[in-house]
């Protein structure tokens, strides 16, 4: 399995570095071709509206919108969760996403003040103990459509991990705590879906 990790921006090193871990053959990506390539995309941490105008600068936007909606396994974290959602709330002006979460996120949802946090969070799918979670700067899940489902919820009951189909999305950052779950997960569903068998 050919796995691809969107490089335009963030903390995609610590992402292949994970997948790596998990036997996965990683594909750094930054163009269409690279894309065509692999079977499942991670979508890292970052700045999701410097993530945004660069796919659009480097000609990715389409062809990242086209394999979503032709069904590739997507995983997106924090800034690649608002990649995938269908509509930002507090975005910039003009930001746009890939979509194909059925969901709304709030950007920032967390406040400066306590805009990065770690707590532990039950994720049912998964059973065993709970996920360490970090979240830096993180988005919410605000409003969940009819086709996604929580994952997840911080204490208050606000969703901050969800998936709909072959997409993933958490607000957290599994990558950098050694917290493996969420990445086997996701290879799970690019090997159930063979993309490209
Ligand atoms: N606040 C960032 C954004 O809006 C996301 C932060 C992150 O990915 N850790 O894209």
């Amino acid at each position: 399995m050919s796995i691809g990790v969107l490089a335009l921006q963030g903390d995609f090193r610590e992402h292949a570095s994970v997948l790596r871990s998990l036997g996965a053959e990683v594909e750094l990506v930054r163009r269409p071709a690279e894309l065509d390539r692999v079977d499942g995309l991670v979508i890292p941490g970052g700045e999701s509206t410097v993530m945004d105008k660069l796919s659009r600068a480097f000609g990715m936007a389409g062809p990242l919108k086209d394999a979503v909606r032709s069904g590739m396994p997507v995983y997106g974290t924090c800034a690649g969760l608002i990649m995938l959602s269908d509509t930002i709330l507090d975005g910039i002006a003009g930001q746009q996403t890939i979509g194909g979460l059925d969901i709304t996120v709030r950007r920032n949802a967390f406040g400066h003040q306590t805009s990065s946090f770690e707590t532990d969070l039950d994720v049912p799918v998964f059973g065993g103990k709970p996920v360490h979670a970090v979240f830096i700067r993180a988005p919410i899940v605000d409003t969940i459509g009819p086709g996604a489902t929580a994952l997840a919820t911080v204490a208050d009951g606000r969703c901050v991990a969800v998936e709909q189909g072959n997409l993933l999305g958490t607000s957290f950052h599994p990558e950098i705590t050694g917290e493996f779950r969420f990445h086997e997960y996701f290879l799970q569903k690019v090997s159930n879906a063979a993309f490209r068998a």
